[in-house]
């Protein structure tokens, strides 16, 4: 039987960078992947001729220094990636471009009318001090668990700045709003709302403080975009890893695990491998199946999961005509007063122009909202949700003309990511202790870990990048 001493299940980022940090490591690793292209959710698809993203469009932590720019030098990736500016404009109660230069977007809010201008000044002013605590951390993961002795030093050096976030801990951000007499300005609240939905799931008024300020200083820290789409990082994280010894296999999903003495039996479409660790990049649910592993921690990932959302998706050609050259990203909010799933709020991202997506005169675009999963679905009611975005992008985007369309809906997710009920929406970040627990990363059997979106830190290509990163480290070197 073939032998390594790490096999990875899905080449979803988190397995991506799971599999490369180990491959760095010294590990004989071999990454297995359902589908013929890596990338899950994060990742570029070709239909009719045409290359869509298949979820994900806007990405973070590539600005100089940070730690997606520090990845892409260190394994000398072959992509290019372009800045966003303005990263969206947000269409809700009122229509602005969020610059990637917070002190613009600040002058922004404070030029709406009856715009409380020093209030929202002292905000945006909190808003990056907690930012700067929070994106330490995303930006050296090495100083999150496991920690090395250097990495305490700096954290004893660094502890008073860590007070800072004591008031945000177990409480939702709508509560910091309120302490800075913002939380009543509709255009900011309608904006925060919808940055929470995208990132932590939930709106300002249930998400965890820390969590969601974090996540919006997406917007303000490395914006990007992949030329030619996300799918060319993924395809150069492949290579890198080859280049170090791994093995990527597509079309090559793994059916089964069993428990041996000293590690795991992976049984793939193409065979079997004996290995010492396994890295699974799945939901708990999906792992407890293929490996018949139960414990209290993968029940209560899994129920958390099962909170969650999946999504809805118009994937539409449209004319090139009146475009800008670069990507382009528009969120759009039809009714700031009522539920942004279902319709409500759509991200729509408009592709750069690229011959190799779309022939000359066309750009594909993706349109993405929340919806239930799968089994509260039936297939009237996805439509409807699909015709109440189609409104929606063309009462507030009138010039984008749509040329062709494809839809796709959690069952499709399902489907082609393998997660139960299309669940893509990671942990929602309700208010709650149980936010942090999964700080430490720690097998949930032994040899046997998990890495993805339904882990410590959780959604996004930077978190579960970053996630794998965490992983590789706490199983270490080859011994
Ligand atoms: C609509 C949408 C929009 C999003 N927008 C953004 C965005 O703009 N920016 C951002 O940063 N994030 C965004 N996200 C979130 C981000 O895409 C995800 O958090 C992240 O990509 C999830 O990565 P993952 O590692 O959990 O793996 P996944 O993407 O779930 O990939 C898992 C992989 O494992 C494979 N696999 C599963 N089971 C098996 C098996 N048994 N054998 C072999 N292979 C298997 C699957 O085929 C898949 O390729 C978005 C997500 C969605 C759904």
């Amino acid at each position: 039987m073939e032998q390594a001493d790490t096999v990875v299940i899905g080449a979803g980022f988190g397995g991506l960078s799971a599999a490369l940090h180990l491959a760095e490591a010294g590990h004989k690793v071999v990454l297995c992947e359902a589908l013929t292209y890596p990338g899950g959710c994060a990742s570029t698809f070709s239909k009719d001729g045409y290359r869509f993203e298949a979820g994900a469009t806007l990405f973070s932590g590539f600005g100089p220094g940070q730690w997606m720019a520090r990845w892409i030098d260190r394994f000398d990736l072959d992509v290019r990636v372009e800045p966003v500016d303005p990263v969206f404009t947000f269409h809700g109660p009122a229509v602005m471009d969020v610059p990637s230069d917070r002190t613009a977007f600040a002058d922004h809010l404070c030029a709406l009318p009856n715009a409380p201008a020093d209030k929202i000044r002292a905000w945006m002013a909190y808003q990056e001090r907690i930012g700067d605590v929070l994106w330490s951390v995303l930006d050296e993961p090495e100083l999150l668990p496991p920690w090395s002795l250097s990495a305490l030093w700096r954290h004893a050096l660094r502890g008073p700045r860590y007070l800072r976030l004591l008031p945000l801990v177990n409480r939702p951000m709508s509560h910091a709003l309120e302490r800075f007499g913002v939380a009543d300005f509709e255009p900011l609240r309608a904006f925060l709302d919808a940055a929470c939905q995208i990132t932590v799931q939930v709106p300002a008024s249930e998400a965890e403080a820390t969590f969601a300020i974090g996540a919006v200083e997406n917007f303000f820290r490395g914006a990007a975009h992949i030329h030619g789409g996300v799918g060319e990082l993924g395809q150069a994280v492949c290579a890198a890893i080859e280049r170090m010894g791994g093995s990527v296999r597509f079309a090559n999903r793994v059916k089964a695990l069993e428990k041996t003495a000293d590690g795991w039996t992976v049984q793939t479409r193409s065979g079997a491998i004996q290995t010492r660790h396994v890295v699974a990049n799945q939901l708990p649910q999906d792992l407890m199946r293929l490996a018949d592993v139960s414990s209290a921690r993968l029940d209560s990932m899994r129920s958390a999961v099962e909170g969650g959302w999946g999504a809805a998706m118009l994937y539409m050609v449209v004319r090139d005509e009146g475009l800008p050259a670069h990507a382009v990203h528009h969120e759009l909010v039809e009714d700031a007063a009522r539920p942004l799933p279902g319709g409500n709020h759509v991200l729509v991202s408009i592709a750069a122009r690229d011959d190799r997506r779309a022939p000359p005169g066309f750009r594909t675009a993706s349109a993405s909202t929340h919806v239930h999963p799968n089994s509260d679905h039936p297939a009237r009611t996805l439509s409807a949700v699909q015709d109440r975005m189609r409104v929606n992008i063309s009462r507030k985007l009138p010039q984008l003309q749509v040329v062709e369309e494809y839809t796709a809906s959690p069952r499709t997710f399902e489907r082609f990511t393998r997660r139960t009920d299309g669940l893509v929406g990671g942990v929602p970040r309700r208010v709650g202790w149980h936010n942090y627990a999964g700080l430490w990363p720690r097998p949930v059997a032994r040899g046997l870990w998990i890495v993805g979106d339904s882990a410590f830190p959780g959604q996004s290509v930077l978190s579960v990048a970053i996630g794998g990163y965490r992983v590789a480290s706490a199983i270490g070197k080859r011994p």
